[in-house]
C-alpha cells in the first residue's frame, strides 16, 4: 500500500515572505501536493503589482492560486464591510480581517479538510510566512490551529538554507514595498498614525472614505483619535516635508513628527493574515 498523501497548504498573502514559503514548500514537497490559498482583495486597495507578483510566483512554482474570497470581494473593501457591520473590530481583531480573510478561509477548511471532533488532521499542514523575530505570533497561531486540529509550520523560522528574496528566482517583489512595509490593504485598519499619514499624502480617496466610515460607525480607526482630527496636523507634516512612506523606521518618523503629533504611541503594524481565532 502506498504512503498516505499529505497536503501542504500555504497561506499565500501576496507578500514576499509567504511567496518565499510557497517556493520552499513546493521545492520540498512538490507542486502536486501544495495549495496556495489567497484571498483576493478589491483592486482599489490591493495594488495591481501585488496581483502581478502573486501570479508570477504561482506560475513559477507551477501551482495555480486557490482563491478563497469573501462574497462581493471585487466591489467591497475593508471599509465597506465595516460600515455594513457598523463596527471596526470583532473583539480585539479588526473586523475586516475576519470578513475578507478569516471567515472565508475557515469555511473553506471546514468544507475541504474538516476535522473530526477531538482529532487532528495529520495529513494536512498549514504554512505561514511569519518571520523569525515573531516567536509570540508563531506560538499563538500554532496553538490556536493545533486546538482546531491542524498542524502548522513556519519555514522562515524553522527551515534552513531557504531563499531570502524572490529576486533569487527572478521575480521582482511588489513595487508597493517602495512605499509600504507590508502587502496589506491600502488604508489598513490595523495600522497606526504613520500608515495613515502615508494614506493622507498618497491616497486622498481612501482617506476620505475612511473618514466617512468613522463618521457613520461613530468609532475611530486609530486608537484615541479620529482621522478628521489628524488632518490639520498631517497637512503641517506634509508641508514640513516629512516623508510619506513606511520605509522610514518608526522611531525616525516619530522623531520628525513629534513636534506636531506629540509622543509616539505603541502601534506596530503587522502583516495581515488569517487569525482563525
Ligand atoms: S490588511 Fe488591514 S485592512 Fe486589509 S483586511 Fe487586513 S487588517 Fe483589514
Amino acid at each position: 500500500m502506498g504512503a498516505l498523501m499529505s497536503t501542504h497548504i500555504v497561506c499565500y498573502s501576496g507578500g514576499v515572505a509567504s511567496a518565499i514559503v510557497a517556493y520552499e514548500v513546493v521545492h520540498r514537497y512538490g507542486a502536486e501536493n501544495t495549495l496556495l490559498i489567497n484571498h483576493n482583495i478589491n483592486p482599489w486597495v490591493e495594488d495591481w503589482d501585488i496581483k502581478r507578483f502573486k501570479q508570477e510566483v504561482s506560475d513559477y512554482v507551477g501551482v495555480p492560486i486557490t482563491y478563497v474570497n469573501m462574497p462581493d470581494w471585487d466591489t467591497k473593501d475593508q471599509l465597506d464591510v465595516c460600515v455594513d457591520a457598523k463596527a471596526f473590530k470583532v473583539g480585539i481583531h479588526p473586523l475586516c480581517t475576519n470578513r475578507l480573510k478569516t471567515a472565508p478561509f475557515h469555511k473553506w477548511l471546514d468544507q475541504n479538510y474538516p476535522v473530526r471532533k477531538g482529532s487532528c488532521r495529520t495529513d494536512v499542514t498549514l504554512y505561514y510566512g511569519f518571520e523569525k523575530d515573531e516567536p509570540a505570533r508563531i506560538e499563538r497561531r500554532r496553538s490556536i490551529l493545533g486546538e482546531k486540529g491542524y498542524r502548522t509550520a513556519f519555514p522562515l523560522k524553522e527551515w534552513s538554507g531557504i531563499i531570502s528574496c524572490t529576486r533569487e528566482i527572478g521575480i521582482e517583489p511588489p513595487l508597493t514595498y517602495d512605499v509600504w512595509k507590508h502587502a496589506n490593504c491600502t488604508g489598513c485598519l490595523r495600522a497606526g498614525r504613520q500608515h495613515w499619514y502615508v494614506v493622507y499624502c498618497r491616497r486622498q480617496d481612501v482617506w476620505d472614505k475612511a473618514k466617512r466610515a468613522e463618521a457613520i460607525i461613530g468609532y475611530s480607526i486609530i486608537k484615541g483619535t479620529y482621522l478628521k482630527d489628524l488632518e490639520e496636523k498631517f497637512e503641517q507634516m506634509r508641508k514640513a516635508g516629512i516623508r510619506a512612506d513606511e520605509k522610514m523606521k518608526a522611531p525616525t518618523f516619530w522623531a520628525a513628527a513629534k513636534r506636531i503629533l506629540g509622543a509616539q504611541p505603541s502601534e506596530e503594524v503587522l502583516s495581515c493574515s488569517v487569525n482563525l481565532s
